[in-house]
Formats: structure tokens, sequence, C-alpha cells
């Protein structure tokens, strides 16, 4: 029988991922079945604006919204961390360059008098470790790096500083001190009750908000152990000097541009987006890129060019997922910036270029394991075998790879060795499908766990023919007996029709 032709691109599944924030102007039941339609494939809860007895109720509506939709998609919880804030403001100060500003670091520090206001504009950070880390001479940046204060002097419960850079302040703005390692742990009181009420309500990925080092995510890890995954956001200057170290215990990490682009100089911030990726990639976890992409869109129809060539630039650098914040939380156009990432995205996907950065990545990950480590590691035949799927598709002509995992582990291992066709993932459960709607190229399908394992590698390449549709094609499949446990002839190709049966070779 002769081989069916290969479906076409554009009828493909998209490989990049979009991670949409919900909030004001997208958490009801109708929007979210939209935007699910529109493509979204994870909803964001952004804990820093949502209380943790809040989270079971937002969870449901996006669960209420999939069987809507009819399609499972993964329910993000982003940590707030120890996010330092403008405390003890009435109301927007202006601040003028030269003037006194003194900043009072713990809760019980006593509200501003007459006397303190005379000596200076005076506001509370609460945050004794703040003190703790400062020195004469650090720069504090206030409102997200708008205003900086130098310190001119450190006292038991408060700093002493000159506004260097005026500007407007406020209520609840952001405070950083770049460079500054702040003492204390990157999970807080708040964050412990976040992970406890979400673990509860079937959160099925975690962001780690201001990491600074490895311990971090080990305490994060700890906590919520393999009942989600775990994102470190990187932030913060130590965590992009220890990202190694961090991505060895993490799931994944996102370029959590906002914060890092006040840490550090914003002209850095692109390069260390294509080092952070990279490096994910190289130890084959999930890399985010995040904030601003679409922000015109919170009021407009349509985004700036700037911003679909810095979608379009996070997907060629080799992002598994990219995010939208307030663009979909409380922004006027929830759906329609959904579909347009969803456009740029399948769009760029189908440049040229876009194919060159798959062989490179590929290409690099062979170059650097052939120089430091074994190219099969004996203890896991995982990551080999989803780089030999890799190579094996095209020579094959195969329209997708299909594999059977019990974890999702093979899946991801897979995913990062990037593939130029549509990974299927037949799993046995919606919480192992859900955990990886952020994998690149993964396309999660539940087939029946019970039988023997030809009966499971039918069912998988069956459920690959209907994801390929069309004429359906050549699959190849890799399943070991027991889902991620793969051994070295567990790798077979498989010929299936569009509507998924079978086709025996000749
Ligand atoms: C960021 O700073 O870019 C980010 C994603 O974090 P948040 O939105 O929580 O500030």
């Amino acid at each position: 029988m002769a081989t069916p032709d290969p479906p076409d691109a554009d009828e493909l599944p998209r490989h990049v991922k979009i991670i949409a924030t919900i909030g004001p102007a997208s958490h009801d039941v109708a929007t979210l079945t939209a935007m699910i339609g529109a493509g979204m494939d994870a909803a964001r809860i952004n804990c820093s604006h949502t209380p943790a007895e809040r989270i079971p109720e937002l969870v449901a509506a996006v669960r209420a919204a999939e069987t809507a939709a009819g399609r499972h998609v993964a329910v993000l919880g982003d940590l707030a961390g120890p996010k330092l804030r403008i405390d003890g403001l009435d109301g927007p100060v202006e601040l003028a360059a030269g003037d006194a500003v003194r900043i009072g670091a713990a809760d019980a520090v006593r509200p501003p008098d007459a006397a303190d206001r005379a000596a200076g504009i005076w506001f509370r950070v609460p945050a004794p470790e703040l003190i703790a880390s400062c020195a004469v001479g650090d720069t504090v940046l206030l409102a997200d790096g708008e205003v900086s204060v130098e310190v001119r002097a450190v006292e038991a419960d408060q700093l002493r500083g000159v506004v260097t850079t005026p500007g407007a302040i406020g209520p609840r703005k952001g405070v950083h001190v770049p460079g500054i390692d702040l003492a204390g742990s990157a999970i807080t009181e708040a964050d412990r009750r976040s992970i406890a009420v979400g673990l509860e309500a079937g959160i099925d990925v975690f962001a780690v908000s201001f990491v600074q080092h490895p311990s971090d995510v080990a305490t994060a890890r700890e906590l919520i152990g393999d009942r989600a995954l775990i994102i470190a956001k990187i932030e913060r200057a130590s965590a992009v000097d220890e990202i190694d170290g961090i991505l060895e215990l993490a799931d994944g990490m996102m370029v959590a541009r906002g914060d890092l682009g006040v840490e550090l100089p914003l002209e850095e911030v692109p390069g260390i987006q294509k080092d952070l990726v990279y490096r994910s990639l190289m130890e084959r976890k999930i890399p985010v890129v995040a904030t601003e992409m679409l922000e015109s869109m919170i009021t407009s129809a349509r985004p700036t060019r700037a911003e679909v060539s810095d979608v379009a630039n996070a997907a060629l650098d080799g992002a598994s997922a990219v995010m939208l914040s307030a663009e979909t939380a409380m922004g006027a156009h929830p759906v329609a910036t959904v579909a347009t990432m969803d456009r740029i995205l399948r769009h760029v996907e189908h440049h040229r270029r876009y194919a060159g950065s798959l062989l490179a990545t590929q290409a690099a990950r062979f170059a650097s394991r052939a120089v430091d480590a074994p190219l099969i590691d004996s203890t896991s035949w995982g990551a080999p075998l989803a780089d030999a799927a890799t190579e094996l598709a095209p020579r094959v002509g195969a329209a997708a790879i299909v594999l059977i995992t019990e974890t999702g582990r093979t899946a991801r291992l897979l995913a990062a060795a990037r593939p130029e066709c549509p990974i299927v993932a037949a799993c046995f459960s919606e919480t192992v499908v859900r955990r990886l709607c952020l994998s690149w190229g993964v396309v999660p399908v539940i087939i029946e766990a019970e039988g023997s394992r030809s009966d499971l590698r039918h069912r998988a390449a069956a459920a690959a023919g209907r994801v390929i549709g069309g004429d359906g094609g050549v699959v190849v499949v890799l399943s070991g007996p027991v889902g991620d446990h793969l051994r070295f002839d567990d790798l077979r190709v498989m010929l299936v029709d569009g509507r998924g049966a079978v086709i025996p070779h000749a």
C-alpha cells in the first residue's frame, strides 16, 4: 500500500504554547472558554493579586471552561514571593532629586508623624531583610525602577537616603535593590499557603518568584514534591548566575523580564533571555518567556510591530511557551490577544528560520553532550531514545512522533529534543495531560491504560493518526512496557490513516 501524503503543515498543532494570566477581564467561564478556543494552553493565576482562598474558585472556572471548550489546559499558580513593596503611603508622592527619604523596614515601625515628614519623605517597606542587606552607597529603586535613592545611612530600623532619579512613587509600588542578595527564602508564609491550597485545588504548575539560589527551588520541591511542576522565575541577578543549579532542580524556568529589567540594566535583558533559553534547552527543561509581550493590547485591538517581533523572536530563541500578563488579566481584548499570539506563533513556526533553529538546538545538544557527558546515560534510556526518535522521524518522513508516557517525563525529554514534527503524548491520566500543556510541540491525549504492550502501542499510534488527520501518515512510536521506562527496542515506525486505523506493513 502506498504511503499517504503527509498532512498540510497549516493544519498541524502549534509547537510553542501560550500561557495567559487570568484576572478581572477574563476569569469568567465564558471568556476562559473563548480563550481556550483562541489558543490558550495554560491559565496563570497571579498569586500577588489573588488571596489563597480564591484559588479554588479560579481553578474551578478554568476546569469548567476546559469542559466547555473540549480541550485540556494547565493551571499555573504564580507564587507572589518576597517582592518588596512600598507601604505606609496614602497616595502618590512626587520625589524630586535631592529629596531626603527614610525607609522604615519593619511592619511594626510606627506611621510617620509630623516630625518625620519634616525630616524628609517617609514610607515603609515591610521587610527587615532590606535593612540587613543594604549598605551605604547602595541604590534602592522605587516604583519598579522609575525612581532611585542612594543609601546614605543604615540605622537599626530604617534606611536614610537621597533621591538621585526623580519621579512618582505610590502605595504598593515595587522596590528593588539591584545586585543585593536579600536574606531569606524565596518562599514566604503566604506562598506556603498558596501552595497548600493550590495543590488541593489541583494546580498543575507552580512558578516560584524571586528565586536567588538553587536552595529556593529545593524548598519549593520539598513542599510540592511531584504533585505539580515547578518553574523557577529568573528575575534576580544571582539567579542568572546560578541558572545551571536552578535548572537541575526545576522543571523549567521563566525569563521574568519585568523584574529582571529592573534588577539588571534593561539592555542586558535580550541577551540574557537568549542565554537562559539556551541553557534550559540544553538541560532539557521548559523555557518560558514572559512580560509585556503584547502590552499595547491592554487597550488596543492591534499590537505594535515591535511586540509582534518580540513574540516571534522568543519562539526563534527556543521558548517552549510565551506568556501574557496584564493583557489578558485586565485588558480590553483578552480573547483577541490570545488569538493574535496564536497567529504570530503559527506564522513564525512555518518560517524556514524556525526549522533552522530546531536543527541548531539538536546540533548544539549533540555537540555539548559529546564533550561533557557520555552519549548514552546508562541510568536512563529516555534522553538518548528521544534524540534517536528525533533523528529518525524526518528520515522516514514521519508526520508525528508518538509516545506513551506514564508521568510525562519522556514527553518532556522528547519536546526538548525539538523534533520538527508534532509529538503526540499518549497519557493515562488528565493530570499528566495537563502538565504537558506547557511542553513544546506536545499534543497530549488520554488512552486506556489496560492491555498488552502491543495494544498500548496500537492505541497510541491510532491517537497520532487522529491528530495528524488528513490521509494519516508514518509515525515514529516510542513506547516502553510501562510508560517512561524505555529500552532500546522501544522505537518503532508505524503507518496510520487519518482516522487512526493502523495500516499493517506490506
Ligand atoms: C516579571 O517580573 O516579569 C514577572 C513575570 O513576574 P510578575 O508578573 O509576578 O511581576
